[in-house]
C-alpha cells in the first residue's frame, strides 16, 4: 500500500526532469500534486502583495534596455537574445530591473510583476537542480523605500505562504514528505554580511551557507550590477533570501538614481551605455527617483517548498539548461 510520504520517493528515480508525455502515472500524480502548491504558492504571494496595496503590472517580452546581467559573478549565461522588430534591436527581458525603476519613479509607487526571464544559463548549469532557462521573477520595487523596510515586506510575505501552505495544503504538503519539514520562519531572519561569510568560508560561502542554516537567512552587501546602491564607503545596500538547502530564492537592493554615480558605474563595468540611455536621460533630468525593491525567483521558492531535486521538477514544461524539449 502507498504510504502518505510516497510521492517523495517517486522523485529519487527521476533522474533529471522528464517532459509531460514521457512520464510514468506516478510520476505525473506527484507534478499534479506539485502543481497544487504551485497554485496556491502563487494564490498567496499575489494576494500578500494585494493586501499591501501594491499595483499589478503584466509583464514585457521585449524591449531596447534589459538587466545587464554583469557583473554579478552569479550570472552565467551562454547567449543573449537580440533580435530586430520594426527595424529596431531589441533583446528578451533578463530582467524587468530598468521597467521597475522606470515605472516606480514615473507612476506607480509600489508595483509588482510576475516576468518571465529569458537566461541561456551555461549548460554545465542543468546540475545544479536550481537553474532553469526560463523562470519567473515576481518583481517589486517601491519608492522612497529602505532596504530594511523591504526585507521586513519579505519576511511578512515568506511567513505568510507558509502558514498559508500549512493550512491549504497539508494533504499535498505531507505526500511530499514536506509537511514536517517546512517550518514558519521566525521574524526577524538573521542577516549575514558577505565579508563575514568569505571571512568564514571563502568564496564558496554561497553553496556551503545553505547546508548550515535551517531557517531562511538574509546575506546583505554583495558586490553586483551598477543599479543596486553603493555607499560612499563601497558597502553595497543590497540583499539575497537564502533558504536552507538550496541558496538564493530572492536578489533585491535599493537603487542607483543619481546621474553622475550611475554613469561612473556603467563606465566601470564595461557596458554599453547606449543600452540604458533612457535610465540616464531620466536619472540627468532628475525624473529617476530613489527606489528599493527585490524579485523572488518563483519556481525557486516552490521548489524549496516541495523539497524537489530540480527545479525542472516544479515547472509544467522543463526547461533545463543544455536540454530543448517539443515544448
Ligand atoms: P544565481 O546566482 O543563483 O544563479 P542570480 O543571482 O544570477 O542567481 P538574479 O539575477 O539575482 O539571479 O535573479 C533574481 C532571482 O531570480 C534570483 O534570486 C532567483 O530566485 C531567480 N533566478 C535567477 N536565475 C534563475 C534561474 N536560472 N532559474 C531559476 N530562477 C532563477
Ligand atoms: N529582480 C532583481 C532585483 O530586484 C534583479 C534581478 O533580476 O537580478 O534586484
Ligand atoms: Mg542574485
Amino acid at each position: 500500500m502507498r504510504t502518505q510520504t510516497s510521492l517523495r520517493d517517486v522523485s529519487l528515480n527521476l533522474g533529471l526532469p522528464k517532459p509531460l508525455e514521457m512520464m510514468s502515472d506516478e510520476e505525473i500524480l506527484r507534478k499534479v500534486v506539485i502543481g497544487k502548491v504551485f497554485t496556491r504558492t502563487l494564490k498567496s504571494l499575489t494576494t500578500s502583495f494585494l493586501d499591501e496595496d501594491f499595483d499589478w503590472l503584466l509583464p514585457v517580452i521585449f524591449s531596447k534596455s534589459t538587466d545587464p546581467l554583469w557583473p554579478d559573478p552569479g550570472s552565467s549565461i551562454e547567449k543573449r537574445i537580440e533580435t530586430e522588430i520594426y527595424g529596431e534591436t531589441v533583446r528578451t527581458t533578463l530582467s524587468m530591473i530598468v521597467h521597475k525603476m522606470v515605472a516606480c519613479s514615473l507612476a506607480y509607487p509600489k508595483l509588482f510583476t510576475l516576468s518571465p526571464n529569458v537566461r541561456v544559463e551555461k549548460r554545465e548549469r542543468k546540475s545544479t537542480g536550481w537553474h532553469a532557462y526560463e523562470f519567473s521573477q515576481l518583481d517589486f520595487e517601491v519608492r522612497g523605500a529602505s532596504s530594511s523596510a523591504i526585507r521586513s515586506l519579505v519576511e511578512r510575505v515568506v511567513i505568510k505562504l507558509v502558514e498559508d501552505l500549512r493550512k491549504g495544503c497539508e494533504a499535498e504538503l505531507t505526500q511530499l514528505g514536506q509537511y514536517d519539514v517546512l517550518k514558519i520562519p521566525k521574524s526577524p531572519f538573521k542577516v549575514f554580511d558577505r565579508e563575514e561569510l568569505e571571512k568564514e568560508y571563502g568564496g564558496s560561502w554561497e553553496t556551503l551557507l545553505p547546508k548550515v542554516i535551517k531557517e531562511p537567512v538574509w546575506v546583505v552587501n554583495i558586490p553586483r550590477e551598477f543599479y543596486d546602491f553603493e555607499e560612499v564607503t563601497g558597502r553595497w545596500d543590497n540583499y539575497d533570501l537564502i533558504v536552507p538547502k538550496y541558496g538564493e530564492v530572492l536578489s533585491g537592493a535599493k537603487r542607483e538614481w543619481e546621474y553622475n554615480k550611475i554613469l561612473k558605474k556603467i563606465e566601470r563595468d564595461g557596458i554599453r551605455k547606449e543600452n540604458f540611455s533612457l535610465l540616464l536621460k531620466l536619472s540627468k533630468e532628475g525624473r529617476l527617483k530613489q527606489t528599493a525593491g527585490a524579485g523572488i525567483g518563483v519556481e525557486r521558492i516552490v521548489t524549496w517548498i516541495v523539497g524537489a531535486n530540480h527545479i525542472g521538477e516544479v515547472q509544467p514544461f522543463p526547461k533545463i539548461p543544455g536540454i530543448v524539449n517539443e515544448l
